[in-house]
């Protein structure tokens, strides 16, 4: 992919790249010098790092259900200074720049404050700017509601703004700055040999992103698939390549596995002896349904005297309320019991090659058991193989995982 061709890009700086005065002016210094090969660049910039976790404890000190709506006007209000403080660097420096907050364009959400949904983005604005010569600068993570509030598209949203709008400007592509270089096979903290990829699929970056690889935010990625948009991941403290995350090419079949990821802060529920009746699951999960409650991984094993035993995963946070419901259901449907189990951990690998190489699983299992680690739970899709594991294993896991499948070594 040649760089310098593009004529239109959208590029997103994260808290970290633009977390002081300094690196703010060294991003308008590096819009600078793109300008130089690029004719339009639209910018997202995230809230300073640390800010958004400052407001939301400000909040929190009102008391312990802060107004989700009034959360959302105070949280934007971070954005709201970096796109401010950046499009003054780059007047600074001679370039015409203009800030954009959602509301001025809009960017249009549906009314879930907090985890709102664009529904429209309106690019009239940032077009007229654009064709004035300016970089348009717009604030991430926020949008609008149709009735005129503001709404915050989730933690970590920044990215999902700058990939609606590649979509919607029909960029080149989408680059995303941030602390680290691009997608690693693994944790670069916890394993050395951890190599960064060159690319990877959209399919491929959903999974490792759903699995606790934290470097996108998760709908950007489902976005980028659904219009099309090729991003780049790259590092605002240095000039190396990054990753493309992109559409599956033929060159990216040869890998087997493309990472190892690993989520904590997920625990485990079992309802015991639940009678082996039709019906029963969905009296399990409709409550915590109904409460908003995200059951990941499930697994039901019918014992032989015909009683069943559920176990799945929920987030920690949720631990408390899903008991309660679970407890309840548990005493009305004559189960023998709900246990927990908060020290797990989910260790997964993911890799397209998966689909045409039989093997896969047996082989991660064993890689397991050789080191004697319990397997708890085993889920599956297409092109990925979690297994919940006793948390105190982790690392130690995600390193044998990436040596047995050979993930170091040379760039793919
Ligand atoms: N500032 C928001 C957050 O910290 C959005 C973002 O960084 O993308 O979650
Ligand atoms: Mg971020």
């Amino acid at each position: 992919m040649n760089l310098n061709k593009a004529k239109l890009i959208v590029q997103k700086y994260g808290g970290t790249s633009v977390g002081s005065v300094e690196r703010i002016k060294e991003v308008a210094r590096r819009i600078e010098l793109r300008k130089q090969e690029v004719d339009r660049i639209v910018v997202v910039v995230s809230a300073m790092a640390g800010e958004t976790d400052r407001l939301i404890s400000l909040a929190r000190e009102m008391g312990d259900t802060p107004p989700l709506r009034e959360q959302d006007v105070l949280l934007s209000s971070g954005e709201q200074v970096s796109v401010a403080l950046l499009s003054m660097a780059l007047t600074e420096r001679g370039i015409k720049a203009r800030s954009f907050l959602s509301f001025q364009l809009p960017i249009v959400t549906d009314e879930r404050h907090a985890a709102a949904i664009i529904k429209d983005i309106r690019v009239e604005g940032l077009l007229h700017s654009l064709q004035e010569g300016e970089v348009a600068v717009v604030a991430g993570f926020q949008g609008l509601t149709p009735s005129g509030s503001i709404t915050t598209l989730g933690r970590g949203g920044s990215d999902t703004t700058a990939v609606a709008f590649a979509a919607a400007l029909d960029a080149d592509y989408c680059e995303i700055y941030t602390d680290v270089e691009g997608i690693y096979t693994c944790d670069p903290q916890i394993h050395s040999f951890a190599r960064k990829l060159k690319k990877i699929s959209y399919e491929g970056m959903m999974e490792l992103a759903g699995l606790g690889a934290k470097v996108l935010h998760n709908r950007c990625v489902e976005l980028a698939r659904k219009y099309n948009v090729k991003i780049l991941v790259r590092s605002s403290f240095n000039n190396n390549e990054g990753t493309w995350v992109c559409e599956e090419e033929e060159d990216m079949e040869g890998a087997l596995i493309s990472g190892v990821t690993y989520k904590r802060g997920e625990v485990k529920i079992s309802v015991l002896g639940v009678p082996d009746k039709p019906g029963v699951a969905s009296l399990i999960f409709i409550p915590l349904a109904e409460m908003g409650i995200n059951v990941d991984m499930i697994i039901q094993n019918i014992g032989r005297n015909k009683a069943a035993d559920v176990t799945f995963t929920v987030p920690e946070e949720e631990l408390e309320k899903a008991l309660q419901a679970v407890q309840q259901v548990a005493a009305e449907i004559g189960a023998e019991g709900v246990d927990c189990d908060r020290n797990i951990a989910k260790v997964s690998i993911v890799g397209g090659g998966m689909r045409s190489n039989p093997g896969v699983a047996s082989r991660m299992f064993q890689v397991l058991a050789r080191e004697g680690i319990n397997i708890l739970m085993i889920s599956t899709s297409e092109i990925k193989i979690s297994c919940i594991i006793d948390v105190r294993y982790t690392e130690l896991a995600v390193r044998i995982l990436h040596d047995a499948f050979e993930l170091g070594g040379n760039s793919v």
